[in-house]
């Protein structure tokens, strides 16, 4: 597990962003960011090295592990995302869900669907897992990143050693405080933090792990226990955008993967609810 042990939070500490990165037989296996003060920094590369040696889908063979000094006043400062749950007894009825509530959120359902279509498939070109994610036109569903079979990974982001105490304490009381719920909560907070995402959605590759997730500025992060079969190993990320030209795109990714953004504050961690509370939550 991933935990850092001394506290970042006052800021009068070294910030490092540091990355894994580690490939199988030449495609992407497991990747982790975390940004870290100086003294978590040895401790962190070696629980990051232990990941990508033990991952579920195999044994990495090459493992990277950068690790960049950053300046504080690069840092923007950012608020996790409110966590519900959604009782979904099955991964298809979880996808239903998910495509209300992105369509609610301002995805049209044919980028709903051509985007779901893609993570089904192995959203890389050509099929399999990519290491970042797709970027894909809220309308249209067209698929607008530069490189689609690396996609776009975000990168430099992480949140003080209070929130995360908080955090952690507040995951527990569900059952949720795991390195793939702390992650991917830390991970959307940054994507629906900028100027032009309109939701992300999500499910594993990890043959594990069934849960998925769609968060958006409005709705939060919202969890769905099931989102793909048991043993399957295809998954991925969608950043849905709204239209924008390429200078405004360059920018957004430039965003997503360079700029230190920090959590120094979390919204509401709650518990689980039924389909049918869900759908009239949404409608509020
Ligand atoms: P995971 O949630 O770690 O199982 O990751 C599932 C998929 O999400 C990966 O295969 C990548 O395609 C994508 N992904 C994971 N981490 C990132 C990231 N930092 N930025 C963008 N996409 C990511």
């Amino acid at each position: 597990m991933v935990r850092p042990h001394d506290s970042f939070a006052s800021m009068d500490t070294d910030l490092y962003s540091i990355r894994m990165l580690a490939t199988l037989s030449g495609e992407h296996l497991s990747g982790a960011e975390q940004l870290a003060g100086v003294g978590e920094i040895d401790a962190l590369a070696a629980a990051l090295a232990r990941r990508a040696l033990e991952h579920s889908r195999g044994r990495a063979d090459a493992i990277r592990i950068s690790i960049e000094n950053i300046a504080q006043a690069q840092v923007v400062r950012g608020t996790l995302p409110g966590l519900r749950t959604v009782q979904v007894d099955t991964f298809e009825m979880g996808r239903q869900v998910a495509k209300a509530l992105l369509h609610a959120a301002g995805v049209s359902a044919v980028a709903a669907d051509e985007a779901m279509k893609s993570l089904c498939n192995g959203p890389a070109a050509g099929g399999g897992t990519m290491r970042g994610a797709m970027l894909v036109d809220a309308l249209t569903g067209q698929r607008l990143e530069p490189d689609a079979r690396r996609g776009v990974r975000v990168s430099r982001l992480g949140m003080t050693a209070e929130t995360r105490e908080i955090l952690e304490a507040k995951l527990d009381a569900c059952g949720l405080n795991n390195d793939h719920v702390r992650e991917a909560l830390t991970l959307a907070g940054k994507v629906i933090s900028a100027e032009g995402i309109v939701a992300e959605l999500c499910w594993s590759d990890d043959p594990d792990y069934t849960a998925g997730y769609v968060a958006t500025p409005r709705f939060g992060y919202v969890r769905f226990p099931h989102m793909k079969p048991l043993h399957s190993t295809l998954g991925g990320r969608a950043f849905f955008v709204s239209p924008m030209g390429n200078s405004r795109l360059q920018d957004l990714i430039r965003y997503l993967e360079t700029t230190p953004w920090l959590a120094c504050n979390l919204g509401a961690i709650q518990g689980t609810l039924t389909v049918g509370a869900f759908y009239e939550s949404l409608e509020k």
